[in-house]
């Protein structure tokens, strides 16, 4: 059985008014993308999207990431180096729980495609082409691992996004990168029912912040009663288990690279790593576990007018 939910996280309504703008769709980074903004913006930020499309993308081979995985690139240009620079402190200060050099094991794992898992040995010869202890920033050296930026380059995008509508002068607007969510004003967000993902689990309220969601109900596949998803423990390579409890982690804050970062750290560390947002100004984290239960950093409710949905 193989399932693909396109967005955990769903902007609701704006509030306040927002007349003049407009909405659009529109498919990169691997994604479904919806902008609502006043229409020269949504513009502006589709042909930014395509611009990090050209610098982020994995499998086109005219990409920047690509050429540098190949080989052929031996340099990094500012946005890979700078969003590098965030894997490194990620990878740190979560323990290796984030680790944007596992390439080797997402491509054997392959989801999209995957309908049985891969075998212990396969796994083993894939995490050896991982690690981003074996890396080096500069001068770049890959030491024979592959980097993906899966897990971070649509906030990195969002918050570029963002920041160019701001800067125009854009004071509404709901970016939606698959699910990586940018809110310029005030708009009501739903998570998804991780166990009935047609309908809402909970709500709340976001002024000019992200929020990112991660989850196991995603992207995945069945076999042998056992699901297999995209979120890999950089530590054993197989499919990571939350320490056994975690369904799906989102993540609020200004900065949408770090929400994405730590929604996809924290569903690899389990319920402990909601303290993985100390280390991020005004971050907040709400976890909901496989028995339904809402585990949240303190003050998510207050902060955010949390409501859960029966
Ligand atoms: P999505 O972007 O699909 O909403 P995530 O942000 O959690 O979900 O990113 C998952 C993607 O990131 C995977 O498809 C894979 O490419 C990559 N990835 C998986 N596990 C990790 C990890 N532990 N650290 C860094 N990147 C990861
Ligand atoms: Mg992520």
């Amino acid at each position: 059985m193989k399932r693909l939910f396109s967005f955990l996280l769903i902007p609701l309504i704006f509030c306040g008014c927002a007349k003049k703008n407009e909405t659009r769709r529109f498919f990169a980074l691997d994604t479904q993308i919806t902008v609502t903004a006043p229409k020269d913006a949504c513009e502006k930020t589709y042909e930014l999207c395509r611009k990090y499309e050209k610098i982020f993308s994995r499998t086109d081979p005219e990409s920047e990431l690509y050429l540098i995985n190949s080989g052929a690139k031996k340099t990094a240009g500012e946005d890979i180096r700078a969003l590098l620079s965030l894997c490194e402190k990620m990878y740190n200060i979560t323990g290796g729980a984030f680790d944007c050099t596992l390439g080797a094991l997402s491509d054997l794992w392959n989801i999209k495609e995957r309908t049985v898992p891969p075998t212990k040995e396969e796994i083993a010869s894939a995490l050896n082409k991982t690690g981003f202890d074996k890396i080096s920033l500069s001068p770049l050296s890959l030491g024979g691992t592959q980097l993906d930026f899966g897990a971070c380059a649509k906030g990195y995008i969002a918050d570029k996004a963002a920041d160019a509508l701001y800067k125009s002068g854009v004071k509404k607007a709901i970016l939606d990168l698959g699910g990586n969510v940018y809110v310029l004003g005030t708009a009501r967000v739903g998570v998804r029912d991780p166990q009935s993902p047609d309908k809402l689990f909970c709500r709340f309220t976001l002024k000019d912040k992200s929020a990112v969601t991660s989850g196991s109900y995603q992207r995945f596949f069945e076999y042998g009663g056992v699901r297999y998803h995209h979120i890999l423990d950089p530590k054993t390579g197989e499919c990571a288990q939350s320490g056994g409890s975690v369904s799906s982690v989102t993540v609020i804050s200004p900065s949408s690279a770090a929400a994405d970062c730590l929604s996809t750290a924290i569903f690899v560390t389990g319920e402990k790593g909601l303290e993985l947002c100390r280390a991020f100004p005004d971050t907040d984290a709400l976890i909901i576990t496989n028995k339904r239960t809402v585990l949240t950093t303190d003050g998510f409710k207050k902060k955010y007018s949390l409501e859960i949905l029966d």
